[in-house]
């Protein structure tokens, strides 16, 4: 199946957060952070903000940090997401892949340095309440937007639909309506903005 991006993220305001937050804790604070090697961004997370995956256990693990995409939207509060790459930064450090003693020390350190609240949870329903009702709204839009669209590799017939019906399963039971030609399946990937 083949993605089709409509929308742009704000990746590159997220990769200087992300610097921002690294300088903090490595020069600032002198914290010893794990080998983070991925950042990736979700819009299947349904209630939490972030997620830290240890790769495999051993010497020198590496991490992946998955951040939900709510977090790009535009009238997120940048302390929102601040204090999520925190929180989930922090997970990295030795003994800290839960929220116990070691990782509350780091974050009560952290929350003082940058006056940040780093709490043990991340989760949508802490959000700004004026935050919420805006992606509340955006949720609703995007419900009504198609998410695939089929269209014909010869002519220029295409159609999209909103949920997985008999075509989008069986794609290659069917023939575009108008020429005969192959279809192909594509799937909308809408960021919230
Ligand atoms: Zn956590
Ligand atoms: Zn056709």
């Amino acid at each position: 199946m083949n993605l089709k991006i409509l929308v742009y993220t704000e990746e590159e305001t997220l990769a200087h957060e992300f610097q921002e937050a690294l300088s903090v804790l490595v020069h600032d604070c002198q914290i010893p952070l794990g080998n983070l090697t991925k950042v990736t961004i979700s819009n299947r997370m349904s209630k939490a903000l972030g997620k830290t995956i240890k790769k495999y256990e051993g010497e020198n693990p590496e991490y992946e940090i998955r951040l939900s995409s709510v977090l790009l939207d535009p009238s997120c509060p940048k302390e929102v997401r601040m204090a999520t790459i925190y929180h989930e930064l922090l997970h990295t450090c030795d003994h800290c892949m839960n929220h116990g003693s070691e990782w509350q020390y780091l974050a009560f350190m952290v929350s003082q340095k940058t006056g940040l609240e780093i709490t043990r949870t991340r989760d949508q329903d802490e959000l700004p309440e004026e935050f919420r009702i805006t992606l509340a709204a955006k949720q609703i839009t995007m419900q009504s937007l198609p998410k695939y669209q089929i269209k014909c590799t010869k002519c220029d017939f295409q159609t999209d639909r909103k949920k997985i019906t008999s075509v989008v399963r069986n794609l290659d039971q069917y023939r575009c309506p108008e020429c005969g030609g192959e279809l192909k399946l594509y799937q909308y990937q809408y960021i919230y903005k």
